[in-house]
């Protein structure tokens, strides 16, 4: 059989294939070709000859799927059922669908991005969300960069270079890809000094550790993890009391930063952006996609003094953000001018905020509509669970949801997580106690239809 394997010049020749040739460059259908004689090729080494595996029709319908995997993109959208809102590796934050316009129009045209109407000459990019972050938070100043990583970074690199930061030992966190506290600190050139215990750092601890050699007290929000038990720490009022004592800038690094405050939603604990500004924090630094619900940016806000040198200083050139980025993130932030409206327009805050009755009669809707259209051997049903936050945020936080339980006859739960999350448009849902789940809280209404042809053509395949 392997002698039997068609040449690719031969198969260029069939007139399945060069029709393949009026949609696709010439060199991907050869590649697409030679590929496919490879897999079939490698099949028969490794006895897995299929029925009429070397036949014409079975071998264009496989250069057919090779094409088309080769054209899909690798980033592109997947159906987020896991009920994690703020899911890292999916993306964090969804853009308010509001922002749509804003955002192409950023893209496909020219822009105000530095350009001074009034004057007619030259402006600077960062006016346009610099008096909105202001007047959100109470800040004096405000500076946008990549992310937050890129925040700490320059806000040490402009502040401490060569001198220290004392920071809690409680507080040198590791955000997760490799993001850790005391690694960025070293890249911007700080010295760091750790103080106190993992579980308790008392004041006198910063208090005994300023030198002359201290340029910054550093507060970093636990965001992933939570310590408890036997446990203090010093609240930003109290360091930056102990700040003032010696004349030292104190920064919160806030990592998610809200700017609402979500405790009547049951999301309680965290400060808003304001409130660390309010206690007395001279910077504060956080994420735009994750709380806040808005691009991947990341945000210093606080006093004059402090964030001149940031602006002038030559990382924020290789820092600097987008006018994509910026277009979206001024979007989100004048959504916030109404705090009703943040809540509803901006999708993360929308998901977070869903209160369970209305999680309850969500799913049992989709139950419904998914029932009718999918046939018998599809089984669905409710129950009670839990969604997260995620995002490296309320890390303990359960929030009440009701699930679906979808079942395939003739599936495991494995390998039907196997097939909906391999599709053109992936479905990601979770396996829990050999049950595959998905959340309604973070399926949106546009995912339903494209949910139940995944599962129909499961059922008929
Ligand atoms: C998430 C987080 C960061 C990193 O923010 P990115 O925007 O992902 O770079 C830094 N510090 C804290 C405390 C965080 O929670």
């Amino acid at each position: 059989m392997l002698r039997n394997i068609p040449k690719v010049d031969k198969v260029l020749e069939w007139p399945g294939i060069k029709t393949f040739m009026e949609k696709h460059p010439r060199q991907i259908v050869i590649t697409a070709v030679r590929d496919t004689l490879g897999k079939v090729r490698s099949d028969l080494l490794a006895g897995m000859a299929t029925e009429g595996i070397l036949e014409q029709e079975v071998l264009v319908e496989r250069v057919r799927n090779t094409l088309e995997k080769m054209n899909m993109p690798g980033l592109r959208r997947v159906i987020n059922g896991t009920g994690v809102v703020l899911h890292t590796n999916l993306g964090r934050a969804p853009l308010a669908e509001v922002l749509r316009d804003t955002m192409l129009d950023a893209a496909f045209g020219y822009s105000t991005l530095e350009f001074n109407v009034e004057t007619g000459s030259r402006g600077s990019r960062a006016v346009h969300v610099e008096k909105l972050l202001c007047s959100l938070t109470g800040a004096e100043s405000a500076v946008v960069v990549n992310n937050n990583a890129a925040a700490v970074m320059l806000a040490l690199s402009s502040l401490a270079r060569d001198r220290e930061v004392i920071v809690s030992r409680g507080e040198l966190v590791e955000i997760g890809g490799s993001f850790r506290i005391p690694e960025v600190m070293e890249q911007s050139g700080a010295i760091l000094r750790g103080v106190g215990a993992t579980n308790r750092t008392h004041p006198r601890d910063y208090r005994s550790a300023i030198s002359e050699e201290t340029a910054l007290l550093l507060k970093v929000h636990t965001s992933n993890f939570a310590v408890v038990g036997f446990t203090t720490e010093v609240s930003t009022e109290e360091l930056v009391a102990i700040g003032q004592e010696s004349s030292l800038p104190v920064m919160v690094d806030a990592g998610s930063g809200t700017l609402v405050d979500l405790s009547s939603h049951g999301l309680t604990g965290e400060r808003t952006v304001r409130q660390y500004l309010d206690a007395g924090a001279d910077l504060v630094t956080f994420s735009g996609d994750k709380l806040l619900g808005g691009p991947q940016a990341g945000i210093i806000v606080g006093k004059r003094s402090c964030l001149e040198a940031m602006k002038k200083h030559p990382l924020l050139r290789a820092l600097r953000v987008d006018k994509v980025t910026l277009a979206t993130l001024e979007g989100t932030l004048r959504l916030y001018r109404d705090d009703q409206q943040a809540l509803q327009q901006i999708p993360s805050l929308r998901m977070m905020t869903l209160p369970a009755e209305e999680l309850a009669a969500r799913a049992r809707k989709i139950v419904r509509r998914m029932r009718r259209a999918l046939p018998a051997g599809i089984s669905l049903k409710t129950r009670k669970g839990f969604s997260q936050v995620g995002g490296g945020t309320f890390p303990l936080l359960e929030l009440p949801t009701t699930l679906i339980e979808v079942s395939v006859d003739g599936f495991s739960t494995q390998q039907l997580e196997q097939k909906l999350r391999t599709r053109i448009v992936p479905i990601i849902g979770r396996i829990s106690q050999d049950a595959y789940l998905l959340d309604p809280r973070t399926l949106a209404d546009k995912d339903i239809p494209d949910t139940i042809a995944a599962l129909l053509s499961l059922a008929t395949s």
